[in-house]
């Protein structure tokens, strides 16, 4: 094959339909800078939907990267790894967690918390108490389970038969939890602590605080889906802490690689148990080279003076959209955590989310949406502060443009 530079029409030709990327080629990042096949040059709000956590070619990634890829690439799970071993000690030293599995998605991450929750109602109290509680709206991944407990019937329209025993309560309405737990039958409750990809939505405090304790009371395990919110994301290493609400099982991905394909699952010794020799497996999980790149920004994103700039980062952006938002009548309100923000489009906007999307990429600012009606940003943790403010003049020229 060479190394001609290829078409956007390519992608129809040799690709399956299922996703619709648009005609810019971004080739090369560095930072929070990314640029095209014809050399154009774009601020990255969308860090690759919240996984490039520092950036572009990071030097510190690079070196991480280089010198694991020089002594050994991968291991099969019947030998002990050391990169893996080093990142579940890292993981279990900062955070709740006593046991991690590794894997390399959000989806599966979730699907080993989903069979681990089962497996342990399983192992402790009755077959019968095999019923997730999830929420309206919830993403969870796009494997048969994980899409079935997600809460998006479209993404299961034609898949099914789906799983079975998964219920949706609404989210912040403890009310609807109440009514669908129960002791005899639910082996967990799943929740994003934001949801992400509906909406950048926060739970309330009191209502996560109240899913602990009707889990505590029905003996059903509490799982926090950190795919997007965890890693330094919310400017805590992880949301569960932000909360002061700590769950059973914790999944992280996207961010945790920086741009390497890897996953965690982290749990409690005593839950984890159940996940006996035998009864789950991956053979890419633990990969040597996706740990020794997660080592590295683990140990950099868990310094208290990156979390702390990702909150300034935090108030100057959601400052300078708000006051775009202001400026133009585009925003109702901007709301999410640290570096995950989500502009919520007014009444008269509603619906055209992705024309922001079109318009900042016009004027070299790359946006994400979250929804028809929500333009969601989730940058580098380390993103410059000069780098905002360009992305902010570009954003808003955009805004003019489209608003005249
Ligand atoms: C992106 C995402 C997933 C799925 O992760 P993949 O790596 O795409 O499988 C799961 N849960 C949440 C909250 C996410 O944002």
């Amino acid at each position: 094959m060479n190394k001609e530079p290829v078409s956007r029409e390519l992608f129809d030709e040799v690709m399956v339909p299922n996703y619709a990327p648009g005609n810019i080629i971004p080739v090369r990042g560095e930072g929070s800078r990314v640029w095209d096949q014809e050399g154009r040059e774009f601020l990255d709000l969308q860090g690759g939907i919240a996984v490039t956590s520092l950036g572009h070619a990071h030097p510190g990634l690079l070196g991480a990267l280089q010198e694991q890829s020089e002594k050994i690439w991968h291991l099969s799970n019947v030998m002990t790894n050391e990169p893996a071993l080093r990142l579940a000690k890292t993981l279990c030293d900062h955070t709740f967690a006593e046991r991690v599995f590794f894997a390399n998605s959000g989806a599966e991450a979730n699907e080993a918390a989903f069979k681990l929750a089962r497996r342990y109602a399983w192992d402790h109290f009755s077959p019968e108490k095999h019923e997730i509680i999830s929420f309206k709206n919830a993403f969870h991944g796009r494997t048969l389970f994980t899409v079935s407990v997600g809460g998006q019937h479209k993404y299961l329209e034609g898949f099914e038969p789906a799983p079975g025993g998964i219920h949706h309560a609404d989210f912040n309405d403890l009310d609807s939890v109440k009514a669908l737990i129960s002791k005899e039958k639910t082996c967990a409750v799943v929740i994003e602590p934001i949801q992400g990809e509906s909406g950048v939505v926060p739970a309330d405090p009191e209502f996560l605080k109240g899913l602990r304790q009707l889990c505590d009371d029905n003996d059903a395990l509490l799982i926090f889906d950190e795919v997007q919110t965890g890693v330094g994301r919310t400017g805590h290493l992880y949301a569960y802490e932000m909360y002061g609400v700590i769950p059973d099982i914790l999944t992280s991905a996207k961010g945790l690689g920086g741009g390497f394909p890897v996953a965690a699952m982290l749990t409690t010794a005593k839950v984890g148990a159940s996940l006996a020799v035998g009864t789950h497996g991956s053979t890419y999980g633990g990969n040597a080279l996706a740990c020794a790149v997660a080592q590295k920004v683990i140990d950099t994103v868990s310094q208290p003076e990156i979390l702390k700039g990702v909150n300034e980062r935090s108030e100057k952006l959601r400052q300078g959209m708000m006051a775009i938002g202001e400026r133009y009548g585009i925003f109702s309100e901007v709301r999410g955590a640290g570096l995950l923000l989500g502009c919520v489009l007014t009444e008269q906007w509603k619906g055209r989310a992705k024309d922001f999307l079109a318009a900042g990429l016009e004027e070299g600012v790359m946006v994400l949406v979250a929804g028809a009606d929500v333009v969601r940003l989730a940058p580098s943790l380390i993103i410059p502060e000069t780098d905002i403010d360009e992305a902010l003049e570009r954003f808003e020229t955009a805004v003019k443009k489209l608003a005249q």
